[in-house]
């Protein structure tokens, strides 16, 4: 292969940021950029702004690049962007997104960062589990034998809005008693600052703090998150269950009553073991560079990978 095409663009398309980098066939990362996603400017303006950001990664690099990869979020097939309600969008086609003339690939933002843990990360050899990502919200990345399944329109994997409890309160997506609206790193916050009237306080106060309020928000948070891997557990069947997000940052505070509660609940089988995810924030921008190693007809690159993921803090 020629120098020149010997690297991909990869972006994590977020709601409030973008993460974008330049990754080679042996999986360094040679380049790694931030910029604000302009949400505010209308579906459009996000659409250029990626434009943007691809044409100066790719002017930054050393050649032309191979490929293209993207991870957005909302309903997404590999070459349309078919609905983001977060950012406006409607049947957009991969090839909008860039201004260059290589091939690109598009993947849904969760189950690509579940791609990337899946061949790079924790999930590394494992063929089937759950890539968990608790932030802002909650959604997952099923790995069913080694790629993520989207299901049969692409909704598959929304377990942050599994319903927990029957009667529960109400979930921003309008049903009832969502895992999402009591154990997101959000909803924790915000659960806890309606009872104790103090204003934004963060899940990762909430963790730490031993308030009988705040020990009562994070105890349904670790029951509602158990009842939903309990139920993924009886139907899928995981080899192993990968806790990712800021959530997940609270540690043996997070993983250790959840697995005691899983274990628990499930008697005529063993539960599966939990762990952290490995990459980060850095998950979706590999899985886009895998994306994007694809689409340039390398499919057979990442498994022999060995990524250097950076320290950056993970936010919620
Ligand atoms: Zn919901």
């Amino acid at each position: 292969m020629s120098a020149s095409s010997s690297f991909v663009v990869a972006l994590d398309v977020g709601g409030t940021s973008m993460k974008g980098g330049l990754v080679d066939d042996t999986g360094a990362v040679l380049l790694s950029e931030r910029r604000p996603t302009p949400r505010e400017q209308g579906p459009e303006a996000v659409v250029a702004a990626i434009r943007d950001f691809i044409g100066h990664l790719a002017a930054s690099g050393d050649g032309h690049p191979a490929g293209v990869g993207l991870a957005v979020p909302g309903l997404v097939s590999a070459d349309t962007a078919l609905y983001a309600a977060n950012l406006g969008w409607k049947n957009v086609p991969a090839i909008d997104f860039t201004p260059l003339d290589v091939p690109v690939m598009l993947g849904h933002d969760v189950r690509t960062g579940g791609l990337a843990e899946s061949v790079l990360g924790a999930g590394r050899g494992v063929p089937d589990f759950l890539f968990l990502p608790i932030g802002t919200g909650i959604a997952g990345a099923m790995i069913v034998h080694g790629e993520p399944y989207g299901g049969a329109s692409g909704w598959g994997g929304e377990i942050g809005h599994i319903p927990v409890f029957p009667d529960g309160e109400q979930c921003a997506c309008g049903q009832f008693g969502c895992l999402e609206t009591y154990a997101s790193a959000a909803s924790v916050g915000r659960r806890y600052s309606l009872r104790s009237g103090q204003e934004g306080v963060r899940a990762e106060q909430v963790v730490a703090s031993d308030d009988p309020m705040a020990i009562e928000v994070w105890d349904d948070a670790v029951e509602a998150l158990s009842l939903a891997l309990a139920t993924y557990t009886l139907l899928l069947d995981p080899s192993m269950i990968v806790l990712g997000g800021g959530l997940a940052e609270a540690g043996p505070a997070l993983l250790d009553p959840v697995r005691t509660r899983l274990v628990k609940r499930l008697t005529f089988r063993d539960a599966p073991p939990l762990h952290p995810a490995a990459l980060g924030v850095d998950a979706g921008m590999l899985g886009a560079a895998l994306l994007g190693w694809r689409a340039a007809g390398r499919p057979d690159l990442g498994p022999g990978w060995t990524v250097d993921v950076r320290s950056e803090p993970l936010v919620s």
